[in-house]
């Protein structure tokens, strides 16, 4: 189906064609003729599914017809959890409605950097904005906008403004917003709290769950290696020079690790910064700017990072650490094999990781074999129940921080009968 059969204007099918999208994935196309109707929507939609534009293109739509007010009043707020995806879905919006016969005002606000700027940005109005809650609040609490005027809300990933405890935060938007208006609700998960918001806020809502289509179903090569916690940066070190990767996202559990783990790269002249929360907006900013013109090979990220980020062509994510959940494995290795490219997720499992590993692997149904590198060998883990990928020596695996000393080794084989 082309984009042309599903009554886009003009100015948005140029706007398409100019991103040379051939054609509209599947979520785009279930979702785009009920949003063009007006209709409440209750999407689940996966991450690198293109929902971004599945939402933006009616809300640029509803804008080319709508009646020119002056000043702007803000017509559309799109929510989302994070400051980087409100950059992110920000900046397709723009790029989707620069062929609009009038000029669109996009604002995009977060929290974190001064809210002076963004006051004053806001002067003469919005058409459509994308904003984080807490931020949202403050620039109401500062009557620097009214969202009287708002005939469409969007709620994107409310999966995780939930699990970023924004719940009281979204009450607080709701009651200010008119009764009257469209809701369009994105979600990957609908655990009981995300279902809860969706019957409170949603009315007689068009149900879209679309199987992922074989050209944007993630092709992503899972892999766990095994290697002792103390060896993982010279790992990492040595399969960036194996395998020539030219960019590399890495994900560790602190800010503090982010930080060793870049410096070590450094000294090791890779080209790697760190990426965490406690970063200025304008280092992040920087840091994904050069990351994505390819200025910096390797960035070392928090969780921070691991949902909503959009970076073309990354063929490498690796799990320094590994994740806290099943859930944050999905985010963190969707931010590779995106918009059908290929790409490969490594997890370093160490002695002290091994049993939460096992856990991720039993929620993601996985039961991939380990792999030891050449060079690197680790402790010998528990094997998972079942599997003979791996062999226990006696007394060692799993335990945390127990590593086997050469004798252990050798008495190990000789139990085997090597
Ligand atoms: P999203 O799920 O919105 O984060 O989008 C994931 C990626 O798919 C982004 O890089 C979009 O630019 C891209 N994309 C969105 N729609 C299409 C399409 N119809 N054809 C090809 N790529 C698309």
């Amino acid at each position: 189906m082309p984009f042309s059969s599903l009554g886009l204007s003009a100015a948005l099918l140029r706007a398409v064609a100019a991103k040379a999208w051939l054609a509209p994935t599947a979520i785009q196309q279930a979702v785009l003729a009920p949003a063009l109707q007006g209709c409440d929507l209750l999407a689940s939609a996966q991450t690198g599914s293109g929902k971004t534009a599945a939402f933006a293109l009616p809300l640029l739509q509803q804008f080319e017809a709508a009646v020119p007010q002056s000043p702007r009043r803000l017509r559309a707020l799109v929510l989302v959890p994070t400051r980087e995806l409100s950059t992110q879905v920000g900046e397709e919006i723009r790029s989707l409605g620069q062929h609009l016969p009038r000029a669109l005002k996009v604002a995009i606000v977060f929290g974190g950097v001064s809210i002076n700027p963004q006051m004053l940005r806001l002067r003469g109005g919005a058409d459509i904005m994308v904003a984080t809650p807490g931020r949202l609040l403050d620039l109401l609490d500062h009557n620097a906008l009214t969202l009287s005027g708002v005939a469409t809300l969007v709620l994107d990933e409310a999966d995780r403004l939930l699990d970023l405890g924004f719940a009281e935060e979204l009450t607080r938007i709701l009651a200010r917003l008119p009764q009257q208006r469209q809701n369009l609700f994105f979600s990957a998960t609908f655990p009981p709290a995300v279902q809860t918001l969706a019957k409170t806020l949603l009315h007689e809502p068009v149900r879209i769950e679309v199987a992922p289509e074989p050209q944007t179903q993630p092709d992503i090569e899972q892999r766990v290696i095994e290697v002792d916690a103390g060896q993982r940066t010279q790992l990492l070190r040595h399969l960036i020079a194996q395998n020539h990767w030219s960019r590399v996202l890495v994900f560790v559990a602190t800010k503090h690790a982010a930080e060793m783990v870049a410096d070590k790269l450094r000294k090791a002249r890779i080209n790697a910064e760190p990426f965490h929360g406690e970063l200025s907006q304008g280092k992040r900013t920087q840091v994904l700017a050069d990351f994505k013109a390819s200025r910096l090979k390797v960035v070392i990220a928090t969780d921070v990072a691991a949902r909503g980020l959009d970076i073309a062509q990354l063929p490498v994510v690796v799990n320094f650490d590994l994740p806290r959940s099943a859930l944050d494995y999905i985010h963190r290795i969707g931010r590779t094999g995106r918009a059908g490219e290929r790409g490969v997720a490594l997890s370093f499992v160490s002695a002290s990781s091994d049993a939460h590993w096992r856990l991720i692997e039993k929620r993601q149904g996985l039961g991939l074999v380990r792999e030891q590198v050449a060079g690197f060998e680790a402790i010998k883990l528990n094997p998972a129940p079942g599997s003979d990928a791996t062999t226990t020596l006696p007394g060692t695996g799993g335990i945390k921080g127990l590593r086997p000393s050469k004798k252990d080794k050798l008495r190990a084989a000789a139990a085997r009968g090597q």
